[in-house]
């Protein structure tokens, strides 16, 4: 290995974690580095090596030139959620919130949703390994009723991806467990959305799934307590989707188990390396991933890496529509400085409530219709229009914008155009 692993000390929803090794420290795969003082999750190191340097923000390792397979377990523990906790398990689709805190619940016979929507495009890893590990999530997902004491539990999966659901149909020996097919639409895999359209209740913005006696876990996240479980595994790794302006091709790169703290230029050139000019790297998927620099490197969060083409240029001015499952305004005014645009006027669809210091929607994905919106902003002198709306809102949009001569476009478009894949839009019937 010709770098070093610079593991962050924050990759979960809380504060950033204390280090508990010294620089100069001898490290072994699997080993504790560092823990949480407050609310957050263990970190271990991901390869053996010495501890190189220890700042604010990470723990750089050089790792030894031979690596091997074995790792440090996690302590003996009495129960699942003291494995979770030990582990270091967070919500791996892209939350972070610490898994052990979000399954110390009693259900009293109410449901797991094991999310494996994937309902951003381009990335696959989930519907990867939903195919090739369905044994791992299907006794992840047992693991999660037993500590949640709940009585069912559905897996989510979008009726497309066909070999996935019968994979994780072909492993199901319990009548109290089913796939559900859900529609191919954004955002379907977002929490409230799940327990709509599984559980036929709306819950308030600013409720949680155990409302609802539901929690709801990704694939990835269930398949990780099963290894804390029965290999006493700590998360050392990551599932990976590269993908876009690659020189091997525009198809997507699943990479399963990439130790935490690889830089993604690492995976990026396994993949083929970036094909000439590219115009962002995205870490997440398209609709709610970040624009982030080629010396960042992979986290317990990581689930996509996204190079794109250079973004159009606009010369007009533009009106910006937020919504609160795809772009905020920091992320359209992002899209609109760097395809030089001057921005008239920002919009929040009308679903869009303030909660907890951040966005949300009232209800993902059921469009309220959006003409009120771009007829305003239209009035604030916008000529073209930049959306960071769901599959529905965007619908909505092309049912008005087009009348009012407004170009539209997507602050996913330079993303999806990049590997040929169809831009949100209409809706087909
Ligand atoms: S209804 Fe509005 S806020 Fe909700 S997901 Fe759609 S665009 Fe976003």
């Amino acid at each position: 290995m010709d770098h070093t692993f610079k593991i962050p000390l924050q990759q979960h929803i809380g504060a950033p974690c204390k280090p508990v090794v010294n620089v100069g420290d001898r490290v072994k795969r699997g080993q504790l580095i560092a823990a949480p003082e407050k609310l957050g999750a263990n970190i271990h190191a991901s390869v053996s090596g010495t501890v190189n340097a220890i700042t604010d923000e990470f723990i750089e390792i050089e790792p030894d030139k031979e690596q091997t397979e074995d790792y440090v377990p996690i302590k003996e523990t009495s129960s699942i959620i003291e494995a979770i906790k030990e582990a270091g398990i967070v919500g791996m689709g892209g939350a972070g919130f610490p898994t052990h805190v979000k399954m110390d619940v009693d259900l009293q016979g109410g449901v797991v949703i094991a999310n494996g929507v994937e309902c951003e495009p381009l990335l696959n890893h989930n519907v990867r390994q939903m195919e090739e590990e369905p044994e791992k999530i299907y006794k992840g997902i047992k693991y999660a009723m037993e500590a949640t004491n709940a009585s069912r539990a559905y897996i989510a999966i979008k009726a497309k991806n066909k070999k996935a659901v019968e994979a994780m149909k072909s492993v199901i020996d319990d009548p109290r467990i089913e796939v559900r097919e859900m529609p191919d639409i954004y955002p379907m895999g977002e929490e409230r959305a799940l327990v709509r359209e599984i559980l036929g209740m709306l819950l308030k913005p600013d409720q949680l799934p155990t409302a609802a006696k539901a929690v709801i876990s990704n694939v990835e996240t269930l398949s990780r307590i099963c290894e804390a479980v029965e290999e006493r595994k700590p998360v050392i790794s990551k599932n990976v989707t590269v993908i876009g302006r690659l020189k091997s091709g525009r198809q997507a790169h699943v990479f399963f188990d990439v130790p935490i703290g690889t830089p993604i230029t690492e995976l990026i050139n396994k993949a083929g390396g970036i094909e000439g000019e590219f115009g962002e790297i995205i870490m997440g998927g398209p609709f709610t991933g970040k624009a982030v620099d080629l010396d960042s490197v992979v986290t317990k969060t990581t689930g996509g890496i996204i190079i794109t083409d250079p973004l159009p240029r606009e010369k007009r001015k533009v009106g910006l529509l937020v919504c609160g499952c795809g772009a905020n305004e920091a992320r359209l005014r992002e899209v609109a400085e760097k395809m030089g645009a001057c921005v008239a006027g920002v919009e929040r669809c009308k679903q869009v409530v303030d909660v907890r210091g951040g966005i949300k929607c009232e209800n993902p994905g059921n469009c309220p219709g959006q003409a009120e919106k771009i007829l305003k902003l239209k009035k604030k002198g916008a000529e073209a229009l930049i959306v960071g709306t769901c599959s529905d809102c965007t619908n909505t949009v092309m049912g008005v914008a087009p009348k009012l001569k407004m170009p539209v476009y997507h602050h996913t478009d330079h993303v999806l155009r990049t590997v040929g894949h169809p831009l949100v839009r209409r809706l087909k019937k």
